[in-house]
């Protein structure tokens, strides 16, 4: 089959590769009609996330037709319609008990990898990096689908693949975001980042009762979108200082919750970008996190820090301080997807929201390396790519 696979920093490829089988009696194996590329795939494309392979598969949001189903696989039948979601889960550890899907301690057979750096292990991701479990991704004609009872949803025809799709990773990761903030009638929501996570972080903000939400980028047609689609303010941060806008929006006070939907690859001028840029290149800090601090400058005193934002490593330069003595909480994680398809499916069936919003491209399979390239440096006013295999 083909995939797009990684060989380097800014280099994929999509080559011809052998197609997955059947290994484990509780996997299957579904024909891809539709994937995308995330801004998480940015994170491996730019050299940030460690232990990649050359010829690993990428890709992690996927969805597709079962063609093949193990011996002990008991929901899904060949011929069913399904979206996957992207954290690999076995539905009854500890974690998966409670819900915490993306903590399974079943799903990651490099967990020792991650418990050096992290002092405990996630659960693996398709897609992902050796660290997170070395899985073969979905940016491919097929993919094995481990646990295959307890992640994918069957989806109904009428919706198309560009409605559904997105309940693999970035609406359910935009409505968690949301959904840490705790939200009460009458708060206001900032977002940092009008990227796929930022839109379905502010879709979701409204859906859980914001009154307002502010949201925060450099990019103006994201910032159009944010605006048109949702009817979120909006702030450039390369034109406003973002932290006396915020201020002056909420008199004085900062917004009841702040969401960092940008991440370890934050664009920051000035001397503080220069000083991330640098550390980050010489290794000394694995990530540029002005956004972080920007959130815990700007959140209202005993406000929630809400982070869908990815970070790999450690971070200089946290204020601390301010998140101690003006009581903050912060809520993170990555996204447990699974706990979400259910219920969003349903508000999209009900027409509460059509996820296809985001989409600006539609490339084959065959151009995902252009694909990454576009998405990477925002071209032609990209903001979400659907890959056809
Ligand atoms: P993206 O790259 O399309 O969007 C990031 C946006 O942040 C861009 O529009 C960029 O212009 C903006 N930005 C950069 N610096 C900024 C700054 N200083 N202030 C305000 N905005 C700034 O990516 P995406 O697909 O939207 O993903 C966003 C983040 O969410 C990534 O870190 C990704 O890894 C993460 N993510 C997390 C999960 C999860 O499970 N927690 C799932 C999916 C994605
Ligand atoms: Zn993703
Ligand atoms: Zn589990």
């Amino acid at each position: 089959m083909k995939a797009n696979c990684w060989y380097d920093k800014h280099e994929v490829r999509v080559v011809d590769v052998p197609d997955p089988k059947i290994i484990n009696p509780h996997d299957a194996i579904v024909k891809i009609t539709s994937t995308a590329i995330c801004g998480s795939d940015l994170h491996l494309y730019d050299g940030f996330i460690p232990t990649m392979e050359k010829g690993d598969i990428l890709g992690h949001e996927f969805m597709g037709e079962i063609v093949e189903v193990g011996s002990a696989v008991k929901k899904l039948k060949v011929g069913d319609r399904v979206v996957v979601p992207f954290p690999i889960s076995c539905g009854n550890c500890f974690f998966c008990q409670k819900e915490l899907f993306s903590l399974c301690e079943n799903s990651n057979p490099n967990a020792r990898l991650a418990e050096k750096l992290w002092g405990h292990s996630p659960a693996g991701l398709f897609g992902y990096s050796h660290l997170l479990g070395g899985y073969a991704g979905g940016q491919a004609e097929y993919a094995r689908v481990p646990f295959a009872d307890v992640g994918p949803i069957k989806v109904p025809g009428e919706l198309t693949d560009e409605q559904v799709l997105f309940l693999s990773d970035i609406f359910p990761t935009g409505y968690m975001a949301a959904e840490n903030c705790n939200i009460q009638p009458g708060d206001t929501i900032a977002v940092w980042g009008c990227g796929p996570v930022g839109q379905f972080s502010i879709k979701s903000a409204f859906l859980l009762g914001a009154e307002r939400v502010v949201a925060i980028d450099r990019i103006p047609e994201r910032l159009r979108l944010a605006r048109e689609k949702s009817g979120a303010e909006t702030l450039n941060c390369e034109e406003v200082n973002v932290y006396d806008a915020l201020m002056e929006m909420t008199g004085g006070r900062g917004p009841d919750a702040c969401i960092d939907a940008v991440g370890m690859e934050a664009h920051v001028s000035g001397v503080v970008g220069a000083y991330d840029r640098v550390k980050q290149a010489m290794m000394l800090e694995s990530d540029r996190p002005q956004v972080l601090r920007e959130v815990m400058m700007c959140c209202r005193n005993g406000g929630t820090i809400s982070i869908p934002g990815v970070y790999g490593g450690f971070i200089d330069k946290i204020p601390f301080g301010s998140v101690m003595n003006r009581a903050i909480t912060i809520k993170t994680g990555q996204t447990h997807v699974q706990r979400y398809l259910r219920p969003l499916l349903d508000r999209i069936q009900k027409g509460e929201i059509d996820p296809s919003f985001v989409v600006t491209h539609r490339m084959r399979l065959e151009d995902a390396p252009r694909g990454f390239e576009m998405f990477k440096n925002k071209e032609d006013n990209c903001i979400k790519i659907v890959l056809k295999p």
